[in-house]
């Protein structure tokens, strides 16, 4: 097959910029007449040193970070923060954390920081994840060292519609894997903001850590050296060998969405796109389901049901062949809940969108 005639639904890695391949495609071959591919330069030379320094800068103005917050490239992806934010943020085991737990991913965050803290569950426990809960839920802990929301569920499709209200004066840490640069966002209400690159911005390899300064140097002694924030904000990130492939396509890639209209855009799209799929679910009587909460559906993996009980196994398994034969790839959803689930990162357009769209509605007009 070829590339347009294929959409990628994938949850991520996930689509990437035509543009930007096409542009890595020659850098890694001859990276700006330079004779070598980008991969191929030394991580200490001066020429990576100016993809880094170019790829943060980029950054840093399509969210406009406060000159107090330090902008990490680490490796270990979204899993490695799990690990390093206790590890980097607490002094002892006794302390605290809360953690608002509302599906897979912040689940797996508590688990691995109740290996070196204590973790709070801000929220009743729960096997089914389906909304944000209301404030009224909330258990906090005053003495908490830091408060940890996951902003967008990736298997369940749960988003924050807004940054949770969790008092003054608390460090507020992040994971925006999955909707990163989808929405403008405030950095100066994070204590710590991380994501991995493979589904909004990149290619998998490279993870972003946005810090402010004052938490930076407290790091536990026996945290592994690439994990430790303090030394790797003191040393650009260049502790030992990047994946300096996945920094040359995070550079390029946020340079294309600056190109699109910066992360303005970006929501835009993303309100679009969400809204026609949200559209055909929620005028097809049922045919298809989407178990979220309104206020809590996520803009960017919407993850829904085909068919009634009965028939469901069946009718998903058809629509998945169906759709893949049309070239709609990837939308199976999560091994863990099933059903399908359409993931709409930045890389997707609208008419991408509007051929499931027109696929959803001719799929139940044959089989309800
Ligand atoms: N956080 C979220 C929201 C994710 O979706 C994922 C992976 O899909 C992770 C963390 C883990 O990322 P990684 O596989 O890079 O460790």
């Amino acid at each position: 097959r070829k590339p347009e005639d294929v959409v990628n639904f994938a949850a991520g890695p996930a689509k990437l910029p035509r543009e930007v391949l096409l542009e890595a495609q020659v850098a890694a071959l001859n990276w700006e007449g330079t004779g070598i591919g980008v991969m191929e330069l030394s991580h200490r030379s001066k020429e990576f040193d100016r993809i880094q320094n170019e790829c943060i800068g980029t950054l840093r103005r399509l969210i406009q970070i406060p000159d107090n917050y330090k902008v990490l490239l680490l490796q270990g992806g979204g899993t490695g923060e799990f690990a390093a934010l206790p590890l980097n943020l607490t002094q002892s085991s006794d302390e605290v954390a809360d953690y608002f737990v509302t599906g897979t991913w912040s689940q797996k965050s508590a688990k691995e920081a109740e290996k070196y803290i204590k973790v709070n569950y801000v929220l009743p426990k729960t096997s089914k994840y389906i909304e944000v809960p209301h404030e009224s839920k909330w258990q906090l802990t005053p003495e908490a060292s830091y408060v940890y929301y996951c902003d967008n569920e990736t298997v369940h499709g749960v988003e924050f519609p807004s940054i949770p209200n969790v008092g003054e004066g608390k460090t507020l840490v992040c994971d925006m894997s999955s909707n990163f640069l989808t929405r403008p966002i405030d950095v100066s209400k994070y204590g710590v903001i991380f994501a991995g690159a493979q589904k909004n911005v990149g290619c998998s390899g490279v993870t972003i850590v946005i810090i402010r300064e004052d938490l930076i140097g407290k790091t536990r002694k026996n945290c592994p050296i690439i994990l430790d924030y303090t030394v790797q904000a003191g040393i650009n990130s260049l502790y030992n060998t990047p994946c300096t492939w996945a920094v040359y396509i995070l550079g390029q890639v946020l340079k294309w969405v600056e190109k699109q209209g910066g992360v303005t855009a970006m929501q835009a799209n993303s309100a679009t796109k969400s809204t026609m799929v949200f559209d055909v679910i929620a005028s097809s009587n049922g045919f298809y389901y989407l178990p979220v909460a309104e206020n809590s559906r996520s803009r960017v993996n919407v993850p829904f049901r085909v068919g009634s009980e009965e028939n469901r196994e069946k009718l998903e398994a058809e629509f998945l062949e169906e759709a893949s034969s049309r070239g709609l790839l990837q939308l199976k959803g999560h091994r863990s809940v099933g059903g399908i689930r359409a993931s709409l990162y930045n890389a997707l357009m609208p008419n991408d969108v509007e051929k499931l769209t027109t696929f959803m509605k001719e799929f139940m007009e044959k089989k309800k």
